[in-house]
């Protein structure tokens, strides 16, 4: 054992020789502008790049160091990085292409130091594999788990399961790929003996790295920022800093920036299928109906399909999973159906936006004098060219479903075109009871026989979809999450001859 880490000692130094040599001692001067940038990086909320000795001044360790007062204490420095997790571990990786990888107990009482000669390097007397890391570039947290880190990390889904959620320092970590593990070094020390591994770094790697075997089929990559390809599955991922993007060579060098999830095995259909689908039926001069039901998963379907809460919808022309956008929340999910596009070009990503960037389906019906009908609850949730017509719970049974049915049945035979009718309820009993519980199950029967009285009535086209689906929660549901359950909801189309069973 002693004699690995003798090598590695010896190594060290020499690295640190050429490292010099190659950087040139001129570079480490005190003007921050010439000092190597070093990042501290991975599972935190801001990244943080230090230039220079300003941008550690408050940390300083004080008496006892080490070349004019060039040193802080690391723990310091790495909370001021805002690591966004309990994390178990850091990585340290260098100029050199080198990494190692610590726990984070032995190394938060080390102190990060500027050497003229080996630029930024951490310090640590009962360390001595801390000391052999010189040169260094970054400081790389990795979360013991993923809790409280979904606003950075990244999802692979299917359609019926949530496979990988994963963290970019997770992914950092991720010894197989992005560090290939080149030896290990154990050190004795006043806290005992102690074990660091040698990485070397890689920051690109395939979904089926991430996964372990290989993925067939298309894929869906959504980002934070809005942006949704459609691709198969030989694009990469990058890791930078905080987050992962998503590049595809083949779609044009397309990047999906700050990847939020990707959906391996993808289901073709899509809620932005609702905008073409109706814009089809109108200049047709077919009449189509949209009815959306709030919060209703594709998971949550066809548990009530085979529990027998659903019977009509089961009976329906075409039933398929469709992927909703992210964020899954109502006003991104209508504005992707109303305006086939993705939140990067409608603006509305999540529930805080209300005005489209872009033109919703509403004002090409206003162009072509379609006779249109939208039947909302009691608010307008994002702003359309026609304004809806709302429903407050005017019999005052605490729901207000049965309003909005009213309402639609006694607008029937009014000649509209189109029209378009949301419900909300078994959003509201998801949030409540949880996705799959007897309450919202009961919901849905409500809201199936509901549609069987819509469609039955209706002489034309019926899409019924939602905007999101639900998962399970503590104290209930909720949505919004780059997950199966809130991503993959139904799409169902009944067609005005496909229903002869109705007379029955
Ligand atoms: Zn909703
Ligand atoms: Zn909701």
């Amino acid at each position: 054992m002693k004699k690995i880490y003798l090598v590695l000692i010896i190594s060290a130094a020499l690295i640190a020789g050429l490292a010099a040599g190659t950087f040139g001692l001129s570079r480490f001067v005190d003007e921050d502008a010439s000092l190597p940038l070093l990042k501290i990086t991975g599972d935190v909320r801001n990244v943080k790049k230090i230039t220079g000795l300003n941008s550690i001044k408050d940390m300083q360790a004080g008496e006892g160091s080490i070349k004019n007062n060039r040193v802080a204490y690391l723990k310091q420095v790495i909370e001021s990085a805002e690591p966004f997790s309990k994390y178990n571990s850091v990585i340290i990786t260098s100029y050199d292409g080198t990494a190692v990888r610590l726990d984070y107990d032995d190394v938060k009482m080390s102190r990060l130091a500027l050497d003229p000669q080996d630029g930024w390097n951490v310090m640590d007397p009962d360390h001595p594999a801390g000391i052999s890391i010189e040169m260094i570039e970054e400081i790389i947290l990795v979360s013991q788990n993923t809790d409280s880190c979904y606003e950075y990390g990244m999802d692979i889904i299917s359609t019926d399961k949530n496979i990988l959620r994963i963290t970019p320092g997770q992914a950092y970590g991720k010894t197989s790929e992005y560090l290939k593990r080149e030896g290990d070094v154990y050190t004795g020390g006043n806290a005992g003996e102690r074990q660091a591994s040698m990485y070397s770094v890689e920051k690109i790697l395939k979904i089926e790295d991430l996964l372990g075997y290989e993925v067939f089929g298309s894929i869906v990559v959504m980002g934070r920022d809005g942006n949704i390809l459609y691709a198969d599955h030989s694009g990469y991922i990058e890791l930078e800093d905080n987050h992962f993007n998503y590049a595809d060579s083949r779609a044009e060098g397309k990047i999906v920036g700050d990847t939020a999830g990707i959906i391996i095995d993808a289901p073709s259909g899509s809620i932005m299928d609702a905008y073409h689908d109706l814009k089809y039926h109108i200049h047709r001069g077919e009449k189509v109906m949209l009815i959306i039901l709030d919060g209703l998963g594709y998971h949550q379907y066809i548990y009530a399909v085979d529990n027998g809460y659903i019977d009509f919808m089961a009976e329906a022309s075409s039933v398929k999973p469709a992927v909703s956008v992210f964020r899954p929340v109502t006003n991104a999910g209508l504005a992707a159906m109303f305006t086939g596009k993705p939140p990067a070009y409608s603006g509305i990503d999540d529930h805080d936006k209300r005005e489209s960037l872009i033109p919703t389906v509403f004002a090409s019906v206003i162009e072509d004098n379609t006779k249109t009908l939208y039947v909302e609850g009691d608010i307008q949730i994002i702003k359309t060219e026609i304004e809806p017509e709302l429903n407050t719970d005017r019999d005052r049974d605490g729901d207000r479903d049965d309003d909005i049915l009213e309402y639609s049945i006694s607008n029937m035979d009014k000649g509209f075109e189109l029209m378009v009718v949301h419900f909300h309820s078994i959003d509201d009993m998801g949030h409540n009871f949880g996705d799959i519980t007897g309450e919202t199950m009961d919901e849905i029967k409500r809201l199936d026989m509901y549609v069987k009285e819509l469609v039955s009535m209706w002489e034309g086209y019926v899409v019924v979809t939602a905007d999101h689906g639900m998962h399970s929660t503590e104290d209930g549901g909720s949505h919004g999450e780059f997950r199966y359950e809130d991503m993959i909801v139904p799409y169902i189309v009944f067609c005005p001859g496909d229903k002869d069973y109705l007379k029955e």
